[in-house]
């Protein structure tokens, strides 16, 4: 087993349950196996959990609420604050296996994990600012006020393209709220949801808290589907697919169960004529092939501007030729493989579509069958916004170009698609970037200027619109979505005036 793996704790099987400092270990149960998509060999086994074990699982959760949300918030920021001191601790071999058992390069590993510290950072300054309001009461000697209360035991269910931040986002400012949190992260990544409960386990030892603070689950989507029934988990907060945010929506809503949905994007940006070409280039680029295009946030669509759709067509299609495809542990890649056979066969379906509704493919597109593991050349294809495979978000390092003439079918086109997560223009026209960014402009949950789509700091609110789901992660004041509001209404006088001017003798 190799160093890093080792020094997260983590061995030949592994067990995928833990209350928290305790992994309960259930070895009749299925057991997943994580390969790295870098060469497609085996890495680890991790034990999937059982409906037996989430029963524990779920119990001690409910009873760790009973202290943990006693516990008051800034001490609660306190033990989030070590986490972070510990994610520092491991932030190389955390972000390597991130690398390794994910595919993305070994630099965006140690980006995830630098999010996660600077989430824990976020969540302690929170932890002292779970602000209500105070309200004049329209009754005399009467005070009003708001105050936010924890939930519960509060789901976390990921995807696999960021297998460790999303997680923490969720867990970090759900536990400073005062939740415990069960999370089950994506079964295409299991060892990094094992590796970060090891290390939020030697916080809980240190500190020795109960059981069920922050607990974990592992299995695929009827794992997923015990916790959306579950009427135990008054929050689902779930990262992934547009099919199965679906799912997870109705499913919560069938129980009046809170969600927090972060689901498929189909990003694009619009290029003025009056863009800074060189500027917008970096940005197209890295949001296109960066992650190999399996980011929520990659940049899938370019709207560009007809006098400047040559000549950065031209530009686009030479740097693709010598993008560096590779192992996504070697620095000198930027393009590492995709997740998986599917992936792949995913992409070599929508490029078949393309061309079967019009469209052609400018470049790229190759599966690297000479190399092990699932490797493509990232691809640029022209399109027209309406094609049915356009409206899809497809996982992969596709871009598609569509050419506009005015601003206004611009931003129909921009617009023009399910999805409503990530967005940007590059254009030094004033005028145009209000536009973009107005009521008129962009209808995506985040809207950027002269910056590309992809990623995102985590001090604002994270999500986007339409079927992206709607809900928010992360900063700003997304903590509300994790808490319950309790209007208060105080009578400090003798007397019991009631509302709406109503009067009765008793
Ligand atoms: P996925 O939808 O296949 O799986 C995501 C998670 O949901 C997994 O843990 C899976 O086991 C679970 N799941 C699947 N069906 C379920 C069900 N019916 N009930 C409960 N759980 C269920 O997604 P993926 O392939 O892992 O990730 C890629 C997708 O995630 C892309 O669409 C991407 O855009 C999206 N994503 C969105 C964001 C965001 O913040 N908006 C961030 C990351 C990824």
């Amino acid at each position: 087993m190799k160093d890093f793996l080792s020094s997260l704790g983590l061995k030949e099987e592994n067990t995928g349950t833990s209350t928290g400092r305790n992994f309960i270990e259930n070895k009749s149960a299925k057991a997943i196996t994580s390969h790295t998509p870098s060469d497609g060999s085996e890495i680890a086994k991790v034990y999937e959990t059982t409906k037996e074990d989430y029963e524990q699982v779920i119990k001690s959760s409910q009873e760790a609420f009973k202290t943990w949300q006693m516990m008051p918030a800034p001490q609660r920021g306190e033990i989030v604050r070590q986490i972070g001191l510990k994610l520092r601790k491991y932030k190389e071999p955390l972000g390597k296996l991130v690398s390794f058992e994910m595919g993305k390069i070994y630099q965006e590993g140690l980006g995830e994990v630098q999010e996660m510290i600077d989430i824990c950072d976020f969540a302690v300054g929170q932890s002292r600012m779970l602000y209500g309001k105070t309200m004049h009461s329209e009754r005399p000697q009467h005070r009003m006020y708001e105050q936010w209360h924890p939930l519960g035991p509060v789901g976390v269910i990921s995807a696999f393209n960021f297998p460790v931040a999303v997680y923490s986002w969720n867990a970090m400012i759900a536990a400073i709220c005062g939740n415990t949190v069960i999370w089950k992260g994506s079964e295409k990544t299991p060892l990094c949801g094992v590796a970060v409960q090891n290390i939020i386990a030697e916080v809980l030892e240190e500190n020795d808290l109960p059981e069920g603070i922050f607990s974990l689950i592992t299995g695929a989507r009827e794992a997923g589907e015990w916790m959306t029934t579950d009427k135990r988990i008054p929050l689902i907060s779930a990262t992934g697919s547009i099919p199965m945010g679906k799912q997870v929506g109705q499913t919560v809503a069938a129980r009046l169960g809170k969600t927090i949905l972060e689901l498929g994007g189909n990003n694009a940006i619009i290029i003025s004529k009056e863009a800074d070409l060189e500027m917008a280039i970096r940005a197209i680029v890295f949001g296109a092939v960066g992650t190999a295009g399996q980011r929520c946030t990659s940049t899938r669509r370019l709207i560009i501007h007809e006098d400047v759709y040559d000549q950065l067509k031209e530009r686009l299609v030479n740097i693709y030729k010598s993008i560096k495809i590779g192992d996504p542990l070697d620095s000198d890649t930027l393009v590492g493989p995709l997740i998986d056979q599917d992936a792949v066969d995913m992409m070599q379906n929508a490029l078949k579509k393309v061309e079967e509704e019009g469209g052609n493919v400018v470049c790229g597109g190759d599966v690297l069958e000479n190399m092990e593991g699932h490797y493509v050349k990232p691809a640029i294809c022209e399109v027209e916004n309406h094609y049915e495979i356009v409206q899809h978000e497809t996982f992969a390092p596709i871009l598609y170009l569509i050419k506009y003439s005015e601003l206004d079918e611009a931003l129909e086109l921009h617009n023009g698609v399910v999805q409503g997560l990530s967005s940007s223009m590059f254009t030094l026209n004033m005028r145009e970037m209000e536009r973009f960014l107005s009521h008129r402009g962009s209808d995506c949950g985040i809207a950027n200027i002269n910056i590309g789509t992809s990623g995102a700091e985590i001090g604002g609110a994270f999500g986007g619109e339409k079927e992206t789901g709607g809900g928010r992660e992360s900063g700003s004041d997304a903590w509300k979505a994790y808490m319950r509001r309790q209007t208060n209404t105080i009578n400090w006088g003798d007397e019991l005036p009631l509302a709406q001017g109503i009067e009765f003798d008793v």
